[in-house]
């Protein structure tokens, strides 16, 4: 740290990414992208966009908000689009949360809260988990914060039904509710539909594993066009141009791409399906997960054991160091054959466990 560092980020710690080696090829199943490539439409509307990059971005992303409405049905004012959703989150903590509107969510969850929570000044807590991973709901009814709640949560994939997510936004009117769906396209039940209902509702979402462009960055905020106003102040106020002209490209064509889009969503559905019988013939215990992960521990290795050797055989996947999920893996959903590779890594594994 420099002397000249501000003392407001002497205690920050930053979130830390995946790892994004280089050093050989690896089959990455850490940090939830899509298995499948950008498609051809995708990668000629960049390359057009690229030919004008001389030229600002559109701030308003006018065409990527009217591709977005005439596909899902939104108006206009009831959406913003960000660099990746993380930019929205953080949006949403600047603009929501202060020493009276403390930030809330659970002990485990996206590791970006804590850090957001933190980087802003903004008082937190952090709720337990249940036993089983779950969360629960009870502890959000009325909890008059700011609730910032992943659903389906990560790194555990377990989602919560909308009539929950509906009773916690319902039972604290005078705070915002953030419901992050990351993950939704998986399996999820998505709450953009109660945002007409309830004036207290946010619902962030991301390009980066649904719709194959976590490279491009792409989040959005649904909600009340006054909350949506809110949040555009506080992107004018730090970078207008937050969403850059071939990422905005990528998005229209990637939403003219719809229903290729939910279809290779299915496709991942299933091989998760798939991953979690095989995972449970050897021995794996998993959360039921609704992402494009899964969240397995076995009996007989520790978690570390389990990504060390992974590792080795040049497969990646995401260990954290948390106490209560040291002994589980979270393992990205990719493709048949990465997971068939995976599954024999993991055979071989278990057959030498040492
Ligand atoms: N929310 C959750 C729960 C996530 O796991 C992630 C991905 N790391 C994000 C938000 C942010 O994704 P992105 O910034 O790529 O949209």
């Amino acid at each position: 740290m420099s002397r000249f560092f501000s003392k407001k980020y002497n205690a920050l710690t930053p979130y830390t990414p995946g790892e994004q080696p280089k050093d050989q090829k690896y089959i990455k199943l850490n940090t939830n992208e899509s298995p499948f490539p950008p498609t051809p439409a995708v990668c000629e509307a960049v390359k057009n966009a690229a030919a004008h990059v001389n030229l600002y971005s559109d701030p308003e992303c006018r065409e990527l908000v009217s591709t977005w409405c005439d596909t899902m049905g939104t108006a206009p004012d009831e959406v913003l689009f960000t660099n990746g959703s993380d930019e929205i989150l953080n949006f949403a903590f600047m603009a929501f949360c202060d020493a009276e509107h403390p930030a809330v969510f659970p002990n485990i969850s996206y590791g970006f809260y804590p850090v957001f929570a933190m980087l802003n000044g903004i008082p937190y807590e952090e709720i337990p988990l249940a036993k089983d991973f779950s969360v629960n709901v009870e502890d959000y009814i009325g909890v008059k914060k700011t609730v910032i709640l992943a659903n389906p949560n990560a790194p555990t994939g377990i989602a919560l039904p909308l009539c929950d997510i509906e009773r916690i936004v319902a039972s604290n009117p005078d705070h915002v509710v953030v419901i992050d769906e990351a993950y939704v396209d998986f399996g999820g039940e998505s709450a953009i539909p109660l945002i007409r209902k309830y004036d207290n509702l946010l619902v962030t979402g991301t390009f980066s594993k649904s719709r194959s462009m976590a490279g491009a960055r792409l989040g959005f905020g649904i909600a009340h066009p006054a909350l949506i106003r809110d949040l555009s102040t506080v992107k004018y106020s730090t970078n207008p141009y937050n969403v850059n002209a071939m990422t905005q490209a990528a998005g229209v064509a990637t939403l003219k791409e719809n229903a290729l889009a939910m279809e290779r969503c299915q496709a991942v559905i299933e091989n998760r399906e798939y991953t979690a019988r095989e995972l449970a013939r050897l021995g794996f215990t998993m959360t039921n997960s609704r992402a494009n992960f899964l969240f397995a521990a076995h009996p007989l290795l520790s978690g570390e054991t389990v990504y060390t050797e992974l590792r080795k055989r040049g497969i990646l996947v995401r260990h954290f160091s948390k106490s209560e999920i040291a002994n589980y893996n979270r393992i990205t959903v990719g493709s048949r054959e990465e997971m068939e590779a995976l599954i024999s890594a993991l055979e071989e594994i278990l057959k030498n466990p040492n």
